[in-house]
């Protein structure tokens, strides 16, 4: 079943997070369009945001769940990093991205969509991107569906 970019997805999604941490319950998901989980590593995964800021949104997490990077081990720290570096290779091959914003939100007040569980955001940036995305009833319109960017992006990682 592919994934379709509606608001009542993103209603299921949120009556899921009050369930339980989403990154908890995705990873212990078979790997696929349904967890959009692209990469596993020894200490942390890779997997596409669900409501990407732009088409290739990836975030590396953790599979310990922590809310703080001072709460994570050195390896786990450092994996982090270098799963992020991988992810920014693959989106510059696949997708020719201008530029990238990468990095954490910690804490509600810093724009965190999930607190408890730490993770690293890679997003990729055109010029003029938030102008080809337009709101349509608050959900956000990309280029490609999720399914289709996981698929290129799975694609390329091992080739990079
Ligand atoms: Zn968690």
């Amino acid at each position: 079943m592919s994934f379709l970019w509606t608001p009542w997805r993103m209603e299921y999604i949120r009556s899921e997070k009050r369930q339980g941490c989403i990154f908890c319950t995705e990873q212990k998901l078979p790997d696929g369009s349904e967890n959009l989980i692209v990469f596993r590593g020894p200490l942390t995964f890779v997997i596409l945001n669900r409501f990407p800021y732009t088409c290739g949104h990836l975030m590396v997490v953790p599979y310990i769940h922590k809310a703080s990077l001072e709460d994570l081990d050195v390896a786990t720290r450092s994996e982090i990093m270098e799963n992020a570096v991988h992810t920014l290779e693959v989106l510059k091959k696949e997708y020719q991205p201008q530029g990238f914003n990468m990095g954490f939100n910690i804490g509600e007040v810093a724009g965190a969509g999930v607190l408890d569980h730490v993770h690293f955001h890679v997003v990729p940036r055109w010029g003029g991107d938030t102008n080809f995305m337009s709101a349509l009833g608050g959900a956000r319109v990309l280029p490609e569906l999720l399914s289709e960017t996981y698929e290129r992006i799975k694609r390329t990682w091992d080739e990079v």
